[in-house]
């Protein structure tokens, strides 16, 4: 455990403000998790901060990236699965636009004014604490006139979003001089890195955290008790939450699942739309299906990589400031709900993933579309004219896939051919499994708090974010809704007086 230092920022000691200091725990230090830390910083409340990742100057960066290793270890080196935060250290794309329909609700839950405000200030933390000039991508009139034209008449819709690409390499720095920021400002913050939090429990209005050691587990399991919890885990600790005592208390709907593919072709094929909006989002309704079919995750001249989830292995794709690759990867993902009797839609797309990581000999599978098309297994890709990024078993994704999804990604990539010529060429390559499965939507207020009064879901585990974008800004929210209570609870002279007596 490492202590900032437990003074006021007034200088007060720490001991001297006891009688009225409460207790808050912070579980997760992802992209959500920092940013309710930074509203947090300074307040009037003591923050104990678990991740089961290790302190921020520390983390490495992905083997496979620095070319030390071709493929993924058996183990997951927590590089994306839980332990690293995924996408605010790898590819750091961030949606600076409050959309309806792109990473995430909250413009459902807080509007779009609101959302707005929070995504500029993320905007301003970001750049600010970059180590190199980025660029905003905010595409003009004449990017929205050609996009716009160019989509309705291949069927597809278009979506607005200003954009800030910050790459893998620019991230450690960008992430570790926010938390240095932090510390600074806050000495009511202690960290427990390397810590995983067992389990979370309600003691009358209060939470029990039990705590060990994540990489070496010290058989030493600590129990501390708050009156504020932050449950900022992820995607990947979203099963966890399901566990907890508590959750069963909690208002909840199913959540979603996209199941789709890894797409690489050439980046000379997107190059226009890259130049315009490095990632214009496109959203398409199959014509077979009814399903709606998107674009997510694209990364000019970027690189397709693993995603190890320690039991399976999923897709992805990042890219970097400096180097870049000859391609161009991207998402597309077909959305699903489920209706009774089903609720379990995170089984049904890991098993999907599952069966295509069996068919592969445990990894990601690659076939190219042209023979996907023809309804045969790809056999090799020595004279592919795309040279794939990621070393994967060539075979057949339809024996794993639903033949509806398969349909309605074909259909979109003829689609988007229409805007990137070249895109549905038979060369071009999907990598499958590429799913996203999100948690059970949770019922919060606007400030993320859930029925359960003082406990806050925040970021991809509550369901109301997909990305580091509304996953910081849901951040915002929370520490912005504990410093209410917190003032709320401020005591007047009369109750100190009456504590100290
Ligand atoms: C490979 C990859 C690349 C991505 N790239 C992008 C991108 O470029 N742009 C984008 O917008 N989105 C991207 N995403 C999605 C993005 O990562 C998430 O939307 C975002 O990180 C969600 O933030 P979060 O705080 O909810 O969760 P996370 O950032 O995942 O943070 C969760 C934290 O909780 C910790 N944790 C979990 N369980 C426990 C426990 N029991 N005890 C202690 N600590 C725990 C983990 O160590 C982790 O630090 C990417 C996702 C992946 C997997």
């Amino acid at each position: 455990m490492s202590r900032a230092g437990l003074g006021t920022p007034s200088g007060e000691s720490f001991q001297s403000r006891r009688i009225v200091m409460q207790k808050l725990a912070l579980v997760g230090l992802g992209a959500s998790g920092l940013f309710a830390l930074k509203e947090l910083a300074g307040a009037p409340v003591e923050v104990h901060v678990f991740d089961v990742g290790p302190q921020y100057s520390k983390r490495y960066a992905c083997p496979i990236d620095q070319g030390k290793l071709t493929v993924c270890p058996p183990k997951a080196c927590s590089y994306c699965a839980p332990g690293q935060s995924a996408g605010s250290w790898n590819d750091f794309k961030v949606i600076l636009s409050a959309s309806p329909v792109i990473g995430g609700r909250l413009y459902e839950l807080i509007g779009e004014q609101e959302l707005q405000k929070r995504l500029d200030t993320v905007r301003q933390t970001i750049l600010t604490h970059a180590p190199v000039e980025i660029p905003v991508v905010k595409p003009n009139k004449d990017d929205l006139d050609w996009i716009n034209k160019r989509a309705t008449l291949a069927g597809m819709t278009y979506h607005y979003q200003e954009l800030l690409h910050c790459g893998s390499d620019n991230a450690p720095a960008i992430n570790t001089s926010i938390l240095n920021e932090i510390i600074e400002k806050g000495p009511n913050i202690v960290f427990h890195w390397d810590s995983k939090v067992q389990s979370v429990a309600r003691r009358g209005e209060r939470f029990a955290v039990r705590h060990d050691g994540y990489r070496k587990p010290t058989s030493n399991e600590q129990e501390d008790i708050f009156d504020y919890c932050i449950l900022s885990v992820g995607r990947g600790g979203a099963h966890w939450l399901t566990q907890q005592e508590f959750y069963k208390a909690l208002d909840i709907y199913p959540g979603q699942v996209d199941i789709g593919v890894r797409v690489e072709t050439s980046c000379y094929f997107t190059e226009e739309v890259d130049k315009r909006f490095y990632e214009p989002k496109l959203y398409y309704i199959s014509r077979h299906t009814g399903d709606v079919v998107r674009n997510f995750c694209s990364n000019p001249r970027g690189y397709v990589t693993p995603e190890n989830h320690r039991d399976y292995v999923l897709v992805n794709g990042h890219s970097k400031m400096f180097e870049k690759s000859e391609n161009n990867n991207f998402a597309v993902l077909v959305s699903k709900t489920f209706t009774r009797p089903f609720k379990d839609p995170q089984l049904y797309s890991q098993t999907i993933a599952k069966v295509v990581n069996m068919l592969a000999g445990g990894g990601p599978l690659v076939q190219r579309l042209g023979d996907l098309r023809a309804g045969r297994r790809t056999k090799s890709l020595a004279n592919n004219m795309i040279k794939p990024t990621l070393e994967a078993e060539c075979g057949d994704i339809s024996l794993a896939y639903p033949h509806r999804i398969l349909t309605s990604i074909m259909e979109y990539l003829d689609a988007l051919d229409k805007i990137c010529p070249g895109v549905a060429h038979d060369s071009t390559l999907l990598f499958a499994p590429e799913c996203k499965s999100y948690p059970d939507s949770i019922a919060v207020n606007k400030s993320m708090e859930t029925n359960i009064e003082n406990l806050f879901i925040i970021g991809d585990s509550s369901s109301w974010t997909r990305g580091v974008g509304q996953a910081t800004t849901s951040g915002l929210l929370a520490g912005e809704g504990v410093k209410k209570k917190l003032k709320e609870l401020a005591p007047t002279p009369a109750t100190v007086a009456q504590a100290v007596s």
